[in-house]
């Protein structure tokens, strides 16, 4: 019995990767009004990667459960230049079940997640590709070029919470990565092995290691509608992250827990002190107050933060589907014979 995994034998360059195809995942959650717009540019993508690589694309829709007409629109695509799968969830799982469906279903080589609203701009997907093909990386992910137009509030607490979870970590999770991204053929399967069921994409995707490169880009702004994120999703989504991916917050509450006993011991001495070298009788009642109130709200803290990885422990346990496929459509692209010749030749 062998406790890792080895996935070298897809190991890929040049002509043989571009041999095995590239799927494209998209999540898609109430998007209707951009979803025909996006599958044009996603057409014209395919056609300009099987034109340079030889390359065959799919695109693997996932409707998480929308309320609009994003699935009667995803049905109706056409299968020009690349296969589309469309596979429709029982309800709204959320992006990383979603991202975890597509996953699941893509059957080409090289899996690219994107957004359906348009902010990840498909003109950059060849400059991934061209990382993957042409130099040989098997993560290549994106990043926000800059945070400028945030507010310091939020980059405040952006940085707090990567500094939380890669305290201590081998493999840090570089701040500001998207979901944006790229993986190799070898990258995708071993991100499929991994067995748990609460997921932190970005975390897991940087954590598999190989060959991982940064590429910076400017989000566009989204297409059409609202974020589906607003800020207390996004706190929710951070505790799920932090919890699910790193075990800092328990650390951090050990750390807590010394710090507290140093400082009480301490305390403790300088009363001793004042009492038998000074001779003063210390007044005791605020001072009570103050360390029981410190004493009782830190360990309400700590103790909600343990009940926060026995929730994962117990989902972990029961071993749910993280999500059910109510409907499945798979169209196979039409392409001439001629279209399939790569303009370059396998020497390359
Ligand atoms: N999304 C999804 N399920 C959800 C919420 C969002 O599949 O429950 C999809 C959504 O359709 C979009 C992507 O995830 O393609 C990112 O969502 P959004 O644009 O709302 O997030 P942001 O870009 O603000 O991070
Ligand atoms: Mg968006």
């Amino acid at each position: 019995m062998t406790l890792g995994s080895d996935v070298s034998r897809l190991s890929t360059s040049g002509a043989t990767a571009a041999a095995l195809g590239l799927s494209i995942v998209v999540p898609l959650y109430n998007e209707a009004a951009g979803l025909a717009l996006l599958h044009e540019r996603l057409i014209a993508l395919a056609v300009a990667l099987r034109q340079r690589y030889g390359l065959a694309s799919e695109v693997v829709y996932v409707d998480d459960g929308s309320a609009d007409a994003t699935l009667s629109i995803a049905r109706g695509l056409a299968a020009t230049a690349l296969d589309v799968q469309v596979v429709s969830l029982s309800r709204n799982f959320g992006k990383e079940a979603a991202l975890m469906a597509g996953l699941d279903h893509a059957r080409r080589g090289a899996v690219l997640f994107m957004d359906g609203d348009g902010q990840h701009p498909p003109d950059l997907i060849e400059k991934l590709v061209a990382y993957w093909i042409d130099d040989g990386y098997d993560v290549v992910y994106t990043a926000k070029a800059h945070r400028d137009n945030e507010p310091a509030l939020r980059r405040l607490a952006v940085h707090g919470f990567y500094a939380l979870i890669n305290w201590g970590a081998r493999q840090k999770i570089p701040e500001d990565a998207g979901d944006f991204r790229l993986l190799s053929p070898r990258a995708a399967a071993a991100l499929r092995q991994l067995p748990e069921r609460n997921r932190f994409f970005k975390g897991l995707a940087s954590w598999i290691g190989f060959r991982q490169i940064r590429v910076d880009y400017e989000p566009a702004p989204r297409a059409h509608g609202m974020t589906t994120f607003s800020a207390t999703r996004l706190i929710g989504l951070s505790i799920e992250g932090l919890t699910s991916f790193s075990v800092a917050p328990l650390r951090l509450a050990s750390l807590l827990g010394l710090l507290l006993a140093t400082g009480a011991f301490l305390f403790g001495l300088s009363i001793l002190w004042e009492t038998w070298v000074d001779g003063k009788s210390v007044p005791g009642y605020p001072s009570l107050v103050v360390g029981l109130m410190t004493i009782g709200g830190v360990q309400l803290i700590m103790i909600g933060i343990v009940g926060e990885y026995i929730g994962k422990i117990l989902s972990e346990l029961k071993a749910r589907p993280i999500y059910f496929v109510a409907e499945h459509t798979d169209k196979r692209a039409d392409i001439p014979a001629a279209a399939t010749e790569p303009e370059r030749t396998a020497a390359e």
